[in-house]
């Protein structure tokens, strides 16, 4: 069964087409830069056996995007389709569901609707997620689509982790809590590491860690969320790329005050000037500011000091919540290809009997997967290359196999 998964981001669009359930990668491609004043639209996909093309494009918006990827689809010179009817299903990446969402939802007037509703919640994101799917649906009415929550996988964290400790009227009458992201990752790297482990989910304490720009951490217990670090949006927690992560919002008037900046100017600093870019001075980019700290620039060393640090911290703190944990799994950018960052995160644990192995930490990386915990220790780690496109595949497959 042919499957096409559309996983749209603020300023791209990534595509995968699956033989679904052998789990055969058919196809894929991303389109960057998408509505960038500064950069040319690129579109890079492969298709079948063939090379990669790139080619600079005039992409104007999502919806022009979606056309160009069902176009390279059926490209007469290599496409992987003759006809888009052999599309059987599509899926669809979503971040945020709410409490509204809290599983896979097939695609109708409806659902489009529901989802609509929730954009003030994610306004960067789920503006695009809905154009794409809308553009789908217009252009692929009779092909079943299922819409896939970044959110989902929270639906059953505790009351006492997902509620903020302020006036009760805020959560029941404006649904302020902790949502939690990064769902379909978590979900893909758990699933993954229960088969590594060999044992079930529903008998493991997984810590996983989803560090790329966005970056968030997760506490699993028994194959239920107990806590995450990514709250009401993906701004709370981790310090990221360009976010900042936890953060005193005292500090928000005391800044207007002083600066005359509005309260916009100083969300838009928190979401895209903070984190790793701001403290570095040289970009969010991990493998530029290690390359930094490498030729001596203080600022970088401390980015990559607070980076580790505040790491450290939520690990600990869930480790502690979880009463040990089975394994620590790292995923995303950094996680999967960053053995300087995941050896420093390690450093000194040997009190809490966490040994990392230096020498397999440093050949995971590439897309490997693999143990890099020494083989004293009791709490495995493991690096997982996520592959939420793949998981979003398996979930619609299970979706239009039971229609
Ligand atoms: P996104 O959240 O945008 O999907 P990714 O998961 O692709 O991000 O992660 C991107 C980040 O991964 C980059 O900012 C870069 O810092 C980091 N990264 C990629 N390769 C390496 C590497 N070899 N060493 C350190 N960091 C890396």
């Amino acid at each position: 069964m042919i499957i096409l998964v559309l996983n749209s981001g603020s300023s791209s669009l990534k595509y995968k087409l699956f033989n679904m359930p052998d789990e055969e990668l058919i196809s894929s491609g991303l389109i960057e830069n998408i509505g960038d004043a500064h950069k040319k639209p690129v579109f890079t996909y492969q298709n079948l056996s063939h090379g990669k093309i790139r080619n600079e494009t005039a992409c104007k918006d999502h919806r022009h995007a979606v056309e160009l990827v069902l176009d390279a689809l059926t490209d007469t010179t290599g496409g992987s389709l003759i006809n888009l009817k052999e599309i059987k299903a599509i899926g669809h990446r979503v971040v945020h569901g709410k409490d509204i969402f809290t599983e896979p939802a097939v695609i109708s007037d409806d659902s489009i609707a529901k989802m609509k509703k929730l954009t003030e919640l994610a306004p960067l994101h789920m503006p695009v997620n809905i154009v794409c799917i809308e553009e789908c649906y217009k252009i692929l009415p009779s092909i079943t689509q299922v819409a896939h929550f970044d959110t989902s996988y929270y639906a059953g964290m505790p009351e006492f982790s997902y509620l903020y400790p302020v006036p009760y009227d805020w959560h029941k009458q404006y649904s302020v809590r902790r949502y939690g992201f990064h769902g379909i990752s978590y979900q893909y790297v758990n699933e993954t590491a229960s088969l590594l482990l060999r044992r079930p989910l529903s008998e493991l304490k997984l810590i996983s860690t989803h560090l790329g720009n966005g970056a968030s951490i997760t506490a699993f217990s028994h194959g239920l969320v107990l806590d995450t670090s990514m709250g009401f949006t993906p701004l709370e927690g981790l310090m990221m790329g360009t976010r900042a992560g936890y953060f005193d919002p005292a500090v928000i008037p005391y800044l207007i005050s002083k600066t005359g900046y509005s309260l916009e100017d100083i969300i838009k600093k928190l979401n895209n000037e903070s984190g790793l870019t701001a403290i570095s001075g040289i970009g969010r980019d991990m493998r530029s500011i290690i390359d930094a700290c490498k030729g001596g620039n203080s600022r970088a060393r401390l980015a990559f000091d607070m980076f580790v640090h505040t790491l450290r911290k939520y690990i600990g703190a869930y480790f502690f919540s979880l009463g040990g944990a089975d394994a620590i799994i790292f995923t995303g950018g950094i996680g999967e290809n960053s053995p300087e960052v995941r050896e420093a995160v390690f450093e000194n644990l040997l009190p809490l009997g966490i040994i990392i192995d230096k020498k397999a930490n440093l050949s995971i990386k590439g897309s490997k997967t693999g143990f890099i915990n020494s083989p004293l220790c009791s709490t495995k780690i493991l690096v997982i290359p996520t592959n939420e496109e793949l998981m979003i595949a398996r979930e619609t497959w299970k979706v239009k196999s039971n229609q």
